[in-house]
């Protein structure tokens, strides 16, 4: 069985605790490999070696750290059809919806090529009487992030880039499901030209996360996963003195206003609910048209569309759509929630639930499936699905869908179909939810804006990657200073105003 350890001070190394987790070929159901499950010790030595590495490399010209960011990129791109594969083979997305991971992650790599510009602080001249102040950016020292199954490339990287381009050293927990991608980033990062122990990735559970958390030289967790864990490491990282972003679960709406392009609309809403399984954290999972006349015609532009989805392992070429979910536990309880929804009541228009793939009967594959009259008290509405299922909730008004969107207590990404930009400017302006797109049904913001959901979706008051990710990983140090020539005054007792 393939063992896949950790990487610890510059070097791949074996798992020391005894414990491992089962990687699977979600396409066809079986153990690829087991990777260790780091031990606290384990998580004391990548720290202890991050910690020593770390004064150095923030010492480093900030020209120089994002060199080793451009070649990086370099890297990332004569490697991408490996890393898509390694991708592919664990998560079981398609290899262009891989490909798309590592490039999401890629971009944010380059915009750490300009960490020299993001890192220059502020100067005022002449503050007060022969006096000058300055604030400069610095590197916390030694920091974590803590990353879901879902983006196995692209997430790891939105956190260890900026983190590591403003000179900290970083280390990284990614998901125990699928972690030989983010050790191939590792790996890279070393060929790229970064210093031992800048970068460690540490495979584990509860275990890891939890000695991450009590660890009193780690500054900042940055995490990203499902709400329930985001909040017990928000709560406990906080306790713990550090600085914490958590990025957790959602629940996706998009409205469909009796104006808008039915087509486009019905397009938008299979690509965003069916792409990747249902598995992403921008997926649509809900729609809700606006009146009775547009949910009869959307329901019906949207059943022949998703009872045409093409379904395969990622082996399948070009024409698969999706592939299978993560894990058989992940199936059932996708396949639960669908029974949920038919016993509550909701009009299934497609049943997925009996869908086999022919030859790969074992893997973890889910149909697409379609509800139409789903209601706001049903599990398939307040649950997050996480799989090929869209749900639709018929809204009377405008002012009715937007309510809905509005007290949903997850508020990640959000979208509306419409040809009236009054009504757009309206819901952009007045909804509560931190990503909204406008006839974009998956509104994720490029490397250079930022990520962040807002309620249940996110915990922490910074979000990921562009500007905010350089606020994040640093911090804020100002200097007063005066070079007097000789003494001109005594002691003074009250606080200076530089009048
Ligand atoms: P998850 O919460 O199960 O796991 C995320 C990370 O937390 C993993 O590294 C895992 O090892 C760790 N973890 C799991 N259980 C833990 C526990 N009890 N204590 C401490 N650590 C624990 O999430 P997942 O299933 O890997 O990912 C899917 C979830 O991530 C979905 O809810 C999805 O919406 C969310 N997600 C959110 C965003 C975002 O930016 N908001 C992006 C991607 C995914």
């Amino acid at each position: 069985m393939h063992e896949i350890g950790h990487f610890i001070d510059g070097r791949r190394i074996d798992g020391t605790s005894g414990r491992f987790g089962e990687v699977y070929n979600p396409a066809t159901g079986e153990v690829q490999a087991r990777v260790a499950l780091a031990s606290t010790d384990e998580i004391n030595a990548a720290v202890a070696s991050a910690g020593a590495a770390q004064p150095k490399w923030a010492a480093t010209n900030p020209q120089r750290r994002a060199r080793v960011m451009m070649r990086f990129v370099e890297l990332l791109n004569t490697n991408m059809d490996k890393l898509a594969e390694a991708l592919s083979r664990e998560h079981g997305k398609t290899l262009p919806d891989a490909k798309g991971d590592v490039q999401r992650g890629l971009e944010v790599a380059e915009f750490c090529i300009g960490a020299p510009h993001l890192l220059k602080g502020e100067y005022t001249d002449s503050a007060g009487p022969g006096i000058d102040m300055f604030s400069m950016r610095q590197a916390l020292g030694v920091v974590a992030g803590i990353t879901p199954f879902n983006f196995p490339a692209m997430i790891p990287m939105w956190k260890m880039c900026p983190a590591i381009a403003c000179g900290n050293a970083f280390i990284l927990k990614p998901s125990e499901r699928d972690p030989t991608v983010p050790l191939m980033l590792a790996e890279l990062m070393q060929e790229a030209g970064l210093p031992d122990g800048i970068l460690q990735v540490v495979n584990g559970d509860k275990e890891a996360v939890d000695a991450i958390l009590h660890h009193p030289e780690i500054m900042a967790v940055g995490f990203v996963g499902s709400t329930p864990i985001a909040e017990y490491i928000y709560a406990k990282g906080c306790a713990a003195g550090k600085r914490v972003q958590c990025f957790g679960g959602a629940k996706n709406h998009m409205i469909i206003m009796p104006d808008a392009d039915m087509d486009q609309a019905a397009d938008a809403l299979v690509g965003a609910g069916f792409g990747a399984a249902g598995e992403r954290c921008m997926a649509i999972s809900v729609a809700v048209p606006v009146g009775e006349a547009t949910a009869d015609l959307l329901i019906e532009k949207l059943i022949p569309r998703v009872e045409s989805l093409k379904i395969g392992p990622y082996t399948g070429g070009n024409d698969v759509d999706f592939g299978p979910v993560i894990t058989r536990a992940s199936q059932k309880r996708i396949l639960d929630l669908v029974e949920s929804g038919v016993r509550a009541g909701a009009e299934l228009k497609v049943d997925g639930r009996g869908f086999r793939m022919q030859g790969y009967e074992d893997g973890f594959f889910v149909g697409a499936c379609l509800f139409d009259r789903v209601t706001p008290d049903m599990d398939i509405y307040r649950e997050e699905i996480f799989g090929p299922v869209l749900s639709t909730v018929r809204a009377a008004s405008y002012q009715d869908a937007i309510d809905l969107t509005m007290n949903n207590p997850y508020g990640n990404g959000t979208a509306i179909y419409t040809r009236d930009g009054d009504t757009a400017r309206d819901f952009a302006s007045r909804i509560n939810v931190g990503m909204v797109g406008v006839n974009v049904p998956i509104p994720v913001p490029l490397a250079y804006h930022t990520f962040g959901g807002w309620k249940k979706s996110g915990f922490g008051d910074l979000n990921q990657h562009g500007p905010d990710a350089f606020r994040f990983y640093t911090r804020t140090k100002t200097v007063t200073a005066r070079w007097p020539s000789g003494i001109k005054e005594g002691a003074a007792f009250s606080i200076p105003t530089m009048d």
